[in-house]
């Protein structure tokens, strides 16, 4: 029997005991502190059975621990040193009315009068699961019996035990659940927060504070009303009408007020709690997607209102080029008519007098209509065209052909320096190029009685990618009064009115002059003297094309502007290699040049007898009639001009006795071959300025 109670593991063990352990340990009981409630249940067991000892003791797995007791003073003890270890093997009261005499205990040295135990009643704590977590038993120091009632309250008292375990178990979780939605109301990047039924803040997330500014204390107790934006408090009061009127959740939108005055867009979700009627809610910063949405919304009206501006000012260029078209029709007519009745010379007087007004006035209202064409034209962007390669010498050369006559009519010099050193080709808009000395020369022109006007192209910096070209348009005209200097780029402004009177003229002109060299990404200036005359200028930066680039050397030029348009040259050549290097060279230079090719000296002397030339390319050794003889016969054989023909000696072998021989047989010049270009270029212009 002894044996039965040793000390290892020598106990009964419920069924169950595993789930009874886990259900146990759910509660959260065991070596908790002191409680009020327990105590007094405790109490009342103790006074009820009318025992000295009373206790409330939860068995796990290896000892009884004692949550509240009366009469004795201890922690916990052994598991198989307790008595309970049998209750809990129990649905009832397990009495045991005299331990001395009872089978399992009486030899048990634990159990007996002097320990102070010889009676001993428990009642199961059994959860509502049906597992038995422990015991409240009672405990006398002599033998006994409980009566009936006792028995009735000690279960009572044992079932208010585990009532009051399950209450404190509920409360423990519901503490642990309020604290993790705490932490997660901490942590929230979205804003959450609870109103009363009067729509005061009663609880709002740290995103209050860490967004909008506000310390917690400033927003609880005020009607969250107070941060919403004035222009969407009614929208709001709408949404939140709707709950009123049995809507489950409402989301709406509306800005929040921050502590700065500054607004964030939100987005909300709110849902009220039925019974108390408070409102709970939760809202997201959408400010940047609010952002982005207004963008997209002002870049798709700046779009449409782009596609309509497009669209009338295609109408309004349409509307100009008809009209002008309409209004230049009968124009022409009346200037074609005053013209006849000018020329017919008949009319005299005051006749011819108003004739020669309606010339003037025609021809005037023409120029009008023109330069408004081209006024709208490039407010309207049609010349922003893209930029292009160009030959710059001859744009020059060519503008200033067109209008060269204009000039002379009125006995003026029309001149162009072109620097040299300038590439050939550049891009650049020649369009814009070519108008805007067209309108400077014109007007230069205009306003100039005698002297000149010379058109200068000077390179200012020559980069391996690009080349800086500063023009001048120079006149002694009569020159622009210093105050009227700013004025005059304006559209329709005149600095003399009287002389626009006589010589007609809109303004306009250097309106759309200006227009056009900023378009080139420059700017016009004006330097002038009343009665000496006025320089236009500009600067441009051209880039350099790649083929220029690695032709420069080749194709390097000398001044251009001394070489006459049209200029005829003879090749006598007898080499189809050297004929093709010569004659690609000098087109090269300027492809107005006109060329003919024969092979040898007898050809030349026939081809100079049917056409005129101006210059003579002349190959020493060749078949038939070599270059000396050719040039001999030219020299004494042809009549004047023909005989002062200008001859250049290409020579193979450019010896000093060679030299001489060209020279003696009435050469004027001699190049080496291989040539340079450039070298060729500058012996041209030399024999050609003789
Ligand atoms: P328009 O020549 O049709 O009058 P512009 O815009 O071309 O209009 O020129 C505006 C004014 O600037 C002219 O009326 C004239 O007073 C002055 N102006 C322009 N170019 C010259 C010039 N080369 N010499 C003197 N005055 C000029």
């Amino acid at each position: 029997m002894k044996e039965s109670f040793s000390r290892k593991n020598n106990y009964p063990v419920p069924e169950n005991e595993k789930e009874r352990l886990e259900a146990l340990y759910s509660y959260n009981i065991l070596d908790s502190s002191a409680d009020k409630d327990m105590d007094a249940i405790t109490l009342l067991a103790s006074r009820i059975c009318q025992t000295p000892v009373a206790y409330v003791s939860l068995i796990d797995e290896k000892r009884q621990w004692f949550k509240a007791m009366i009469g004795f003073n201890r922690d916990e003890t052994p598991r198989e040193d307790s008595l309970c270890q049998y209750t809990i093997m129990q649905d009832k009261i397990y009495e045991i009315p005299d331990i001395t005499k009872n089978e399992l205990f009486s030899q048990n040295p634990l159990f007996n009068a002097k320990n102070g135990i010889q009676f001993y009643a428990g009642a199961p704590l059994i959860d509502p699961n049906g597992y038995r977590l422990g015991t409240l038993c009672v405990i006398d120091v002599k033998p006994r019996v409980l009566s009936i009632e006792q028995k009735e309250g000690l279960e009572l008292l044992a079932r208010e035990v585990v009532a009051h375990l399950i209450i404190r178990k509920d409360n423990l979780e519901l503490a642990q659940s309020k604290a993790e939605l705490q932490k997660f109301f901490d942590l929230s990047l979205d804003f959450m927060c609870i109103a009363n039924v009067q729509g005061y803040f009663l609880k709002v997330s740290a995103t209050f504070s860490s967004v909008l500014g506000y310390e917690e204390k400033e927003l609880l107790g005020r009607p969250f009303l107070d941060f919403v934006h004035p222009e969407d408090i009614p929208n709001t009061l709408n949404e939140i009408d709707k709950l009123a009127r049995g809507e489950d959740t409402i989301h709406f939108e509306n800005r929040y007020r921050k502590v700065d005055g500054s607004y964030i867009w939100l987005s909300w979700n709110s849902k009220p709690e039925p019974i108390t009627g408070m409102l709970y809610a939760s809202a997201r910063d959408i400010t940047e997607a609010k952002i982005t949405e207004e963008l997209n919304k002002k870049n798709i009206q700046l779009q449409k209102e782009k596609e309509v501006a497009e669209r009338s000012s295609k109408l309004k260029e349409e509307f100009l080029a008809n009209m002008s078209h309409e209004i230049r029709t009968p124009i022409n007519a009346i200037i074609g008519i005053t013209n006849l009745l000018l020329k017919k010379g008949t009319a005299v007087g005051k006749e011819l007098e108003y004739i020669q007004t309606i010339h003037i006035n025609s021809n005037n209202l023409f120029q009008l209509v023109n330069n408004i064409l081209d006024f709208s034209q490039i407010e309207s962007g049609k010349y922003n065209n893209n930029s292009t390669e160009f030959n710059l010498k001859q744009l020059i050369r060519e503008t200033v052909r067109s209008i060269k006559l204009s000039a002379t009519e009125k006995g003026l010099s029309l001149s162009t320096i072109i620097d040299p050193e300038i590439p050939m080709r550049l891009i650049g808009y020649p369009e814009k190029l070519s108008q805007t000395f067209l309108n400077l020369i014109s007007n230069s022109i205009k306003f100039t009685s005698m002297g000149e006007i010379v058109v200068t192209a000077e390179l200012v910096t020559l980069n391996p990618d690009s080349a800086i070209i500063k023009f001048i348009v120079a006149d002694t005209g009569i020159g622009i009064p210093a105050d009227k200097l700013d004025e005059i780029f304006l559209p329709f402004v005149q600095a003399n009115s009287s002389f626009t009177r006589v010589h007609g003229g809109t303004g306009l002109g250097l309106a759309i002059t200006k227009k056009l060299v900023e378009l080139q990404g420059g700017e016009i200036q004006v330097h002038s003297k009343v009665g000496v005359g006025s320089d236009f200028f500009f600067t441009l930066l051209f880039p350099i094309p790649e083929k220029e680039k690695t032709e420069r050397n080749f194709v390097e030029e000398v001044e251009e502007l001394l070489v006459p348009a049209g200029l005829r040259i003879l090749i006598v050549e007898d080499n189809p290699f050297n004929q093709m290097v010569v004659t690609d060279t000098l087109q090269e230079w300027n492809d107005s040049i006109e060329i003919d090719v024969v092979e040898n000296g007898k050809m030349a002397i026939e081809k100079l007898k049917i056409n005129t030339y101006d210059l003579v390319l002349m190959d020493i050794q060749m078949p038939e009639m070599d270059g000396h003889t050719a040039a001999r016969i030219i020299r004494s054989d042809f009549p004047e001009p023909v005989c002062n023909i200008p001859i250049i000696a290409m020579t193979a072998h450019a010896s000093v006795k060679e030299i001489e021989s060209c020279f003696k047989n009435g050469m004027n010049e001699y190049i080496s071959k291989p040539f340079e270009a450039s070298n060729l270029f500058k012996k041209i212009v030399k024999v050609l300025k003789k």
